[in-house]
């Protein structure tokens, strides 16, 4: 029965649109760090089913080359869709009479962190479930690295009281990241970082890179500002504020973006976010999840397509375009002083 019902569901995940799947077992996440206790989202867990489902990779030069931002769109309907592959397969297993919780994809954060939604901490981390169930490796970017899609993909999971059998790792040997620090060289604000740091799960250990305050990356990803530190090239966010040294400099930042930010259009769709000013964020990074790819040439095209890319600028109705720096410059000069103040310090 076991065997059956492990089959029926890693072959339902793929039917509804999934690349990879893997199973947890209850044993494999004892006495483990608490982001993969499977109790904590379901008290008589015994498995959990976690999946990626792969981002179009054919919008990724056209994103990075700031051509146009629909691998945005992509991203908003591939994370809800993942969700739906959870929901599914969470409402088949309870019509089977198991218990079964169905996890979002992302934006869901505990309650009972110290400080609350605001420490980002997830219930489970899909990451490390995926790591120890063999649906990818594990990068120095800190992101999952699938085999075929590199880390262009959506995590989600369900946490079932049924008993399934699980999935074994990845061999390390197979693991194609490199450190070419690709992924970190890119990340304007330094969140991604070259210092590698040793994390253990399921008793193997796993390298990444150093992590660091999670506030770095909203800053940037989430289109607080997106300026790098050369001037000569920018995320998708027409702000050009000075991203600070400090985290405890970033933090504040963030809150004092905020009026700006939300004067700003965001005509490239939305996620609806708990923590995010009016709830909607637009992305306007990734890159760290859009660089890599199992083809090291193919990462090595994405880096120059990215540093070629220009300055993005906004225009009245929020239309953004990417234009050459000294363009961008006398584009944001020309501004009048009110406008100025939604994209630069003064
Ligand atoms: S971009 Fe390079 S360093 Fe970063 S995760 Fe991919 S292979 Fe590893
Ligand atoms: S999304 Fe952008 S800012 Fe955030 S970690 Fe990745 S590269 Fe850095």
């Amino acid at each position: 029965m076991e065997k059956e019902l492990t089959e029926l569901i890693k072959k339902m995940v793929i039917d509804l649109g999934a690349s990879e799947v893997g199973i947890v077992s209850k044993k494999m996440v004892e006495n483990e760090v608490d982001t993969i206790d499977l109790t904590y989202t379901l008290k008589n867990a015994k498995s959990a089913i976690v999946f990626a489902v792969p981002l179009n990779q054919e919008l990724i030069d056209d994103y990075l080359s700031k051509k146009n931002q629909k691998l945005n769109l992509n991203k908003i309907r591939t994370t809800t869709f993942a969700g739906g592959i959870g929901l599914e397969v969470a409402s088949l297993l309870k019509q089977l009479d198991y218990d079964a919780v169905p996890l979002a994809p992302n934006y869901v954060y505990r309650k009972d962190s110290p400080n609350g939604l605001d420490d980002r901490k997830p219930p489970l981390s899909h990451i490390f479930l995926g790591l120890i169930s063999g649906v990818g490796f594990m990068g120095h970017s800190g992101l999952l690295l699938t085999k075929e899609h590199g880390s262009a993909v959506v995590l989600s999971t369900v946490v079932t009281d049924a008993e399934l059998i699980s999935t074994k790792v990845l061999d390390h040997k197979d693991n194609y990241c490199d450190k070419c620090n690709l992924c970190s060289n890119n990340c304007i604000p330094k969140y991604l970082n070259k210092k590698e740091t040793t994390i253990k799960l399921n008793n193997i250990k796993y390298k990444t890179r150093e992590y660091r305050n999670k506030k770095r990356c909203v800053l940037v990803c989430a289109g607080y500002t997106g300026l790098d530190s050369s001037k000569k090239w920018s995320s998708w966010s027409s702000a050009r504020f000075e991203v600070p040294k400090t985290d405890e400099e970033i933090v504040e930042s963030i809150k004092n973006h905020v009026p700006a930010y939300l004067k700003r259009k965001r005509n490239a769709g939305v996620f609806y976010h708990p923590l995010a000013p009016g709830y909607q964020m637009e992305y306007s990074c990734s890159t760290c999840q859009f660089i890599c790819n199992p083809d090291k040439q193919t990462r090595a095209n994405r880096y120059k397509l990215i540093r070629n890319s220009g300055v993005v600028v906004e225009d009245e109705k929020g239309n953004r375009k990417a234009v050459a720096p000294e363009d961008a410059d006398k584009i944001i000069n020309k501004m009048y002083k009110k406008r100025r103040e939604l994209f630069v310090d003064y």
